[in-house]
């Protein structure tokens, strides 16, 4: 494997992003929504890491199991979604790649009511986004290569290690 973005990176651009969404939320009803499950990482480092008062909660979106790359049908579960009425919702995914996971999940929330939505990822691929969606908070543009850790998973393995990496074919 080879490491694309290091642990100490991650650390500092995360920061470097709390710092951001302070100036931009102080004093308003934040809620961090992460994408289960490869946001767990993100979510985690970036709720500890802003110093003002927020909500964290989950929605689940991804492919049918076992696919690498998402394809054809969004599966959506916001059973454990909270309330988001009147809440200035972040939604936080861990990579950006066609656009249609981050515009599926901001079509859905904002019918329920929020104040306002943004989106936020800590990867962005180089030239592969269809749906025109603009992340207002982004960790790292990187190029079109199959990207594994820190939340990001091969068939639910690598999603623990503190690093971004690029698998090798074998
Ligand atoms: P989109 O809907 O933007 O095409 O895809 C976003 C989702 O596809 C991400 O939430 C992620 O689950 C998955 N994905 C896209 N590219 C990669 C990648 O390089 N590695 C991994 N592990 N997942 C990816
Ligand atoms: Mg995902």
């Amino acid at each position: 494997m080879e490491i694309l973005i290091t642990q100490q990176q991650i650390q500092s651009r995360v920061a470097e992003l709390a710092r951001q969404i302070e100036a931009d939320y102080t004093g308003r009803p934040l809620s961090l929504i992460g994408v289960m499950t490869g946001s767990l990482m993100l979510l985690a480092d970036l709720a500890r890491s802003i110093q003002i008062p927020s909500r964290v909660g989950v929605i689940q979106a991804g492919s049918y199991r076992g696919a690498t790359t998402v394809s054809g049908t969004l599966l959506i579960n916001d059973s454990f979604l909270p309330d988001v009425a009147g809440r200035d919702v972040i939604i936080l995914d861990d990579i950006l790649d066609t656009g249609h996971t981050l515009s599926s999940l901001r079509d859905l929330i904002s019918k329920l009511g929020p104040n306002s939505i943004t989106t936020g990822v800590l990867l962005r691929k180089i030239g592969r986004q269809i749906i025109p969606i603009e992340p207002d908070y982004t960790g790292f543009e990187i190029p079109n290569r199959f990207v594994i850790g820190y939340g990001l998973d091969y068939n639910d393995d690598y999603r623990h290690l503190p690093h971004i990496g690029v698998l090798h074919e074998s």
